[in-house]
C-alpha cells in the first residue's frame, strides 16, 4: 500500500489540506510527500518550506520525497508524446510545455506507484479522466478515496485568511499541535463536508494542556519548571506564557503601609525551602496572623489577581521574592 499528500507550495497548509495528510498518513501504508508545482503563478516563495514546517509541527511524518513535480518536466513531456494533445478535451500541456495538474498528478501516480489516492471532495470530478489517463498510459488506476473539505461554520468555502484555517493560524493562537492532530485524527476520513468547530480545538487544547506534566509544559514554553503550578489554568500557550510573564516580570511596586504583613512573609520565605509544599505553609501561616494576603501578591506581581498566591510564591526563586518585598518596602 502507498498513498501520496500532494500540496501546491502555497505556504502553511489550509486545515482541509492538514486533515488529508492526516488521513493519508493514517491510512497506512508507505507516505510519499509531492510538491505539486507545475503551476508556478500559484506558487510562493518559502511555500514548500512552510509545509514541511506544518507536517513537522503536527508530527505527520512521510517515507520518501519531497519529490517536486517543476523537477520531473521532462518525464510528462515524454508521457504526453504517446497521447493526443487534448485528452477527454482536457488540455495536459500548457503552450509553454509544462505539464498541467492532470497529466503531472497521473504520471507520478503511476511511476511513485501510489496504490491509494487519498484527497478532497474537491478532486471527485477528476476521477473519471484521472482513471482513463492512467490507462491510456498503459497502466492501472489507484483505488480512489475522496473525503469531506472542512467549510467555514457558515457552511462556506473556509478562506485561509479565516480564523481557525491555517495551521500557522492555530500555532500562533497558541494552539497546541497535539490538540490539532486529535482533532483531525477525530474526524478521520468523513465522507461529507465538515463545519470548522474551533469550539471543540480549543476543549481539545485544554485537554492536551491539562495532560502535560509540569516539565513538558515548562518545556514546551521555555520557563522554569517551578513557574508551571501557576499556570494551570491556561487555555492555551499563549495564555499560560502570558501567565508566566506576568509572574517573571512583574514591576516593582511601593507599599510601605504593609510593613507588618511585608515583614513576616519575609521572615517565613527567608526560612523556607522552595516548593509547593513550602509556599503552601507560608500562606497558611501568614493567614494565621491575619496577614494581608493581598498585600503579598501585589508585592510579587504587581497586582491584586492572578493565579492562587502559593503558586505565586512557588514560582518565584527565593532571592528574587525578597528582592521584591525589599522593593515594595
Ligand atoms: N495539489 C493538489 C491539491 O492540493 C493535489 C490533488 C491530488 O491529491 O491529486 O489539491
Amino acid at each position: 500500500m502507498k498513498v501520496r499528500f500532494a500540496p501546491s507550495p502555497t505556504g502553511s497548509l489550509h486545515i482541509g489540506n492538514a486533515l488529508g495528510a492526516v488521513a493519508n498518513r493514517n491510512f497506512g501504508g508507505t507516505m510519499l510527500l509531492r510538491i505539486d508545482d507545475t503551476d508556478a503563478a500559484r506558487n510562493v516563495p518559502g511555500g514548500e518550506e512552510a509545509i514541511v514546517d506544518d507536517l513537522r509541527w503536527l508530527g505527520i511524518g512521510w517515507d520518501e520525497g519531497p519529490v517536486r513535480q517543476s523537477e520531473r518536466g521532462e518525464r510528462y513531456r515524454e508521457a504526453a508524446a504517446g497521447l493526443p494533445e487534448r485528452f477527454e478535451g482536457v488540455q495536459l500541456l500548457r503552450p509553454d510545455g509544462t505539464a498541467t495538474y492532470h497529466l503531472a498528478s497521473v504520471v507520478d501516480d503511476i511511476d511513485f506507484g501510489i496504490t491509494h489516492v487519498i484527497r478532497g471532495n474537491d478532486h471527485r470530478p477528476n476521477e473519471a479522466l484521472h482513471r482513463a489517463l492512467t490507462e491510456a498510459l498503459g497502466a492501472r488506476p489507484p483505488e480512489y478515496v475522496h473525503h469531506g473539505l472542512i467549510l467555514g461554520p457558515d457552511g462556506k468555502k473556509l478562506s485561509k485568511r479565516a480564523a481557525g484555517a491555517s495551521v500557522a493560524w492555530l500555532r500562533e493562537e497558541g494552539i497546541p499541535a497535539e490538540a490539532v492532530r486529535a482533532y483531525l485524527d477525530e474526524l478521520g476520513l468523513p465522507r461529507h463536508d465538515v463545519h470548522l468547530d474551533l469550539a471543540r480545538i480549543r476543549s481539545l487544547a485544554v485537554d492536551v494542556l491539562a495532560g502535560f506534566t509540569d516539565d513538558e509544559l515548562a518545556a514546551r514554553i521555555d520557563v522554569p519548571v517551578e513557574v508551571v503550578p501557576a499556570l494551570r489554568g491556561a487555555h492555551d500557550l499563549n495564555e499560560a506564557r502570558a501567565l508566566a510573564r506576568s509572574i517573571l516580570d512583574a514591576p516593582d511596586v511601593s507599599l510601605p503601609d504593609e510593613r507588618p504583613t511585608l515583614e513576616r512573609f519575609r521572615e517565613l520565605r527567608s526560612a523556607a525551602n522552595g516548593g509547593k509544599d513550602a509556599a503552601k505553609s507560608i500562606v497558611r501561616e501568614l493567614k494565621a496572623v491575619g496577614g494581608n494576603l493581598r498585600a503579598v501578591r501585589r508585592a510579587l506581581t504587581g497586582r491584586d489577581s492572578g493565579p492562587e498566591l502559593w503558586a505565586v510564591i512557588a514560582a518565584l526563586p527565593r532571592d528574587e521574592a525578597l528582592r521584591r518585598i525589599d522593593a515594595a518596602l
